[in-house]
């Protein structure tokens, strides 16, 4: 009858419903102790000068080592982390590791490369998040003209005055500034024009079926326009294929990254890498 099959819809429904919030209330403790079990890891994608082909930087990118569910990708626990206010201090451990392993590549002679480092929304509205920052790039003795930090659209544009001063104080003390995802989110472009930004990375939606599709490439050569117009550098994301590359070779997109080139790496690799190229 109508009014079982309604029965066991709810009893499904609040059966899942408990699962999922016992799922995230394990998850949620786990991820707790996950930075002082250091079950956290950095993994670095190269990114590639489009006209030299040399390897100018890396993003840097957080894994999870979980001992029972293995390796666990950001988008599963990076909201969780921002809900739970968290992320901050995983951010901090991954600007702390990220610089600290720079420094020891410089001691090694690897060549000079840039650290792209992800901000979370969250991170960037902590009090003292300018403390924060300066205070590891003075533990670390990281090069500040070579890290850049990645914040997206949303987080400029949630309290521009507030986003503006940030930025400001950042590229006095010779931080870079890129906008990731750039094209997927809302941005004024007269704030753009206003910030002071290093970059725009082409968010990879918009890479991903070139050249087949004519207006993701239309969209992508609005964007590296309207970037050069403006003086900043582009980085163009998930870059899979040669066809993609030789299109924004044509649009003189200054840098790509994508799994054409590398897919991201394990610090010992990512040196192994870079060395043979
Ligand atoms: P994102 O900053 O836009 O990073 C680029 C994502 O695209 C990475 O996913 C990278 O592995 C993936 N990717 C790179 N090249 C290709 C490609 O050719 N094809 C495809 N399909 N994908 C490619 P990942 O590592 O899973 O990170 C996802 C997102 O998680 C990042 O997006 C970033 O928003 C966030 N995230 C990663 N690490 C951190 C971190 O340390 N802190 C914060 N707050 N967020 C982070
Ligand atoms: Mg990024
Ligand atoms: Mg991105
Ligand atoms: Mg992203």
């Amino acid at each position: 009858s109508a009014k079982a099959t309604g029965k066991n819809t709810y009893a499904l429904f609040t059966q899942q419903m408990n699962t999922e919030a016992r799922r995230r209330v394990t998850l949620e403790s786990q991820l707790r102790h996950a930075l002082e079990r250091d079950e956290f890891k950095l993994y670095y994608q190269p990114q590639m000068h489009l006209m030299s082909g040399i390897m100018t930087g890396a993003e840097v990118l957080i894994r999870w080592e979980h001992p029972e569910q293995g390796l666990i990708l950001p988008h599963l626990f990076i909201p969780l982390a921002e809900e739970t206010g968290l992320v901050s201090q995983i951010g901090e451990w991954v600007l702390f590791h990220a610089c600290e392993q720079h420094r020891q590549w410089c001691r090694q002679g690897l060549p000079i490369l840039r650290l792209a480092v992800n901000l979370s929304s969250r991170q960037f509205r902590d009090q003292n998040f300018l403390e924060r920052i300066f205070t590891v790039i003075e533990n670390t003795k990281m090069d500040p003209t070579l890290l850049e930090l990645e914040l997206t659209e949303s987080m400029l544009m949630q309290d521009a005055a507030y986003a503006n001063r940030l930025l400001c104080a950042l590229k006095e003390n010779h931080i870079q500034i890129a906008i990731d995802d750039f094209g997927t989110g809302y941005s004024s472009l007269s704030y753009l024009k206003r910030f002071p930004i290093h970059r725009l990375k082409v968010d990879q939606s918009f890479i991903r079926e070139i050249p087949s599709n004519k207006d993701d490439m239309a969209i992508t050569r609005a964007i590296v326009a309207l970037a050069h117009s403006l003086h900043l550098q582009v980085t163009a994301e998930g870059v899979e294929t040669r066809a993609q590359m030789a299109f924004l070779k044509s649009l003189k997109c200054e840098e790509i990254q994508g799994y054409l080139i590398s897919r991201p790496l394990p610090a010992d690799q990512f040196i192994a890498f870079i060395q043979q190229e």
